[in-house]
């Protein structure tokens, strides 16, 4: 069985496999730092725990009463947000990748230390465990640099600020359920609170909308999406950089277009704002999605996958509405599973032997 470790910036999810992929039992630790609640298949209850290490503690307590303890596990699999321009294949956790890891931090620091914790928890609690690491950025490593690079001097360039995409195990699970009926240029919507478009072609990332950090591309529930960094400059000198970064990133998006970042709700709201809100990130999406295609050099199908994405059917018209120009294509609708991925990283590792 592999355990999936999910660490989340207050929040960590993990998801038990079997080795044929088969999801085993699912649970969460939310709201960590303060009250929170422990989730593990039906069990519930309230918790306040002090941090990520104390988190995957009591889950492994609780799973144990599910029956799964540390020893019948063959490996700890992690997500890691970030990766950065060296961690680009999911990896055996080592003390090399672990520093490799803490490099990245300034580049997510919400995430990789968390993502860390969870990891030296378990080097302390079963050191003979191997664990493994997916990372969030790697499937984007294919794209050109061209796509990649930001027009600004070499030496900012040089410093990381470049362009990384993300969801990438997202995209990285959509690529993979269609199997060898994969679409040549697939044109790929992540629509979730967080939400993001990929190119791929013949399998690979090639194109992304959200550049050096999450917040870039489409109008998202809470993001702005795309701001020209004059504004932000402006922005950041009548408000200051926190606060200006939480306007953009928890402030923005549908919530400031329509008070509301929940996309079901505003699709039951009978107002213009609501409406224009809709409108505004259908409209962000196709314009995005012209340019991904451009980069693969058109359309053979669609997909969509995120609680948007797989949910909410007008929201995918409206998109291929707007997209009916590049001609009739396929539209595939697949269920994100970033776990099954990083469980499926782990077992490719782990039958390569490491
Ligand atoms: P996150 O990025 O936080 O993982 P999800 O992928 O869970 O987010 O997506 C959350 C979004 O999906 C919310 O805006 C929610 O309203 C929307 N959503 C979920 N179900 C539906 C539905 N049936 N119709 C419209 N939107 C939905």
């Amino acid at each position: 069985m592999i355990l999936v470790v999910n660490a989340g910036s207050s929040s960590l999810k993990i998801e038990v496999f079997d080795h044929d992929l088969t999801s085993l039992l699912t649970g969460s630790v939310t709201n960590i730092g303060t009250d929170g609640t422990i989730k593990l298949g039906d069990m519930r209850r309230d918790v306040n725990t002090a941090d990520h290490a104390q988190a995957l503690a009591l889950m492994i307590e609780a799973l144990k009463v599910a029956g799964i303890t540390i020893e019948k596990l063959t490996a700890a699999a992690h997500r890691v947000v970030h990766g950065g321009t060296i961690l680009v294949e999911p990896a055996r956790i080592t003390p090399q990748v672990i520093t490799a890891i803490k490099n990245v931090t300034p580049l997510a620091p919400l995430h990789n230390p968390n993502n860390l914790a969870a990891m030296l928890a378990f080097q302390d609690m079963a050191p003979d465990l191997p664990q493994y690491a997916s990372f969030g950025t790697a499937f984007h490593a294919t794209n050109p640099d061209v796509a990649t690079r930001y027009a600004i001097p070499q030496t900012q360039h040089d410093a990381g600020i470049r362009r990384y995409g993300f969801h990438g195990l997202s995209y990285a699970h959509l690529a993979e359920s269609f199997g060898t009926d994969l679409p040549h240029r697939l044109l790929a919507f992540h629509l979730g609170n967080g939400a993001s478009l990929c190119a791929i072609l013949d399998g690979k990332s090639i194109a992304t909308s959200m550049g050096y950090s999450p917040l870039s591309g489409l109008t998202m529930g809470t993001r702005s999406g795309d701001i020209d960094g004059a504004a932000v400059l402006r922005i950041s000198a009548a408000l200051g950089e926190a606060e200006t970064e939480r306007m953009l990133i928890q402030n923005s998006g549908l919530q400031a277009l329509a008070g509301d970042n929940d996309m079901r709700s505003l699709l039951n709201r009978d107002d213009d704002a609501a409406r224009f809100a809709v409108d505004h990130f259908c409209y962000w999406a196709a314009r995005h999605a012209g340019s991904a295609i451009v980069a693969m050099g058109g359309l053979d199908a669609v997909v969509f996958t995120g609680g948007i994405g797989e949910n909410a059917g007008p929201i995918r018209d409206k998109i291929m509405t707007h997209l009916a120009c590049f001609g009739d294509v396929p539209v595939h609708v697949i269920a994100a599973d970033e776990e099954k991925q990083i469980a499926r990283d782990a077992l490719a590792l782990m039958d390569a032997g490491y």
